[in-house]
């Protein structure tokens, strides 16, 4: 599959995901609930968790290290973010469009582990994020700023080591195996969690390392053979 399909898979995926959780209205900035939304605040919070992955704390953990798979896993959260806030302005082939476009790469690389010399560079290992962070903040939706937003949230994943296969692979993984859950009975206390001994997510995850180019629709059917034979059919 080619960068467009995925880039547009994961944006008609998480139109749908908007449209099951907020209902219709959620465009114009109101849940069926009745509550706001607010997509760039969650930008907002999502990086800070992000930036809690660090050992920013000068006051505390003062030997701690860097959680670069939660780094990662974050960089997904806030990817769902953007994704919604480009939706609330354009189609899904337009959103897809410009965010393909918009690709960038940064000059600062997180590391895997954590080193002494980082210990006093953490301004600079911040700056990406940080950055991202402060522009979700300006009270701005225009053309040009969304163009901006997202050539940052790029430079972010850059920064993290991410590419864009690897987005993608997390992307729907996670989107995925929330439907999954949601087919078969989460809700209702009756899903099975642990599949021969190891947790669906380490299994989802097994899937999509052994079959990289994956879609959306082949990941669910092979969730949902490995789910059957364990005697759940
Ligand atoms: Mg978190
Ligand atoms: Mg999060």
């Amino acid at each position: 599959m080619d960068r467009r399909k995925k880039m547009e898979e994961m944006f008609r995926l998480q139109e749908r995901l908007n449209d099951d959780t907020n209902g219709p209205k959620w465009r114009d900035g109101m849940t069926k609930q009745g509550k706001v939304v607010n997509w760039k605040r969650c930008i907002v919070m999502e990086t800070a968790e992000l930036i809690e992955s660090f050992p920013w704390k000068h006051w505390k953990n003062i030997e701690g290290g860097i959680d670069l798979e939660n780094v990662k896993i974050e960089m997904v959260d806030i990817w769902h973010f953007v994704m919604s806030y480009l939706l609330r302005f354009l189609p899904v082939k337009e959103a897809a469009k410009l965010a393909l476009e918009t690709m960038k790469e940064s000059g600062i690389r997180v590391p895997e582990s954590w080193s002494e010399a980082d210990k006093g560079r953490l301004d600079e290992l911040l700056a990406p994020f940080e950055d991202l962070m402060a522009l979700a903040l300006v009270k701005d939706d225009s053309p040009a700023y969304r163009v901006e937003l997202l050539e940052q949230f790029w430079t972010c994943v850059d920064a993290v080591g991410m590419d864009f296969d690897e987005l993608y692979r997390l992307y729907i993984g996670k989107n995925a195996l929330n439907q999954f859950r949601q087919k078969h009975g989460y809700k209702e206390g009756t899903y099975r969690k642990i599949w021969n001994g190891r947790e669906d997510n380490v299994v989802m995850q097994e899937i999509l390392a052994q079959n990289p180019d994956i879609t959306y629709d082949a990941l669910m059917e092979k969730l949902e053979e490995a789910y059957d034979a364990l005697g759940n059919g």
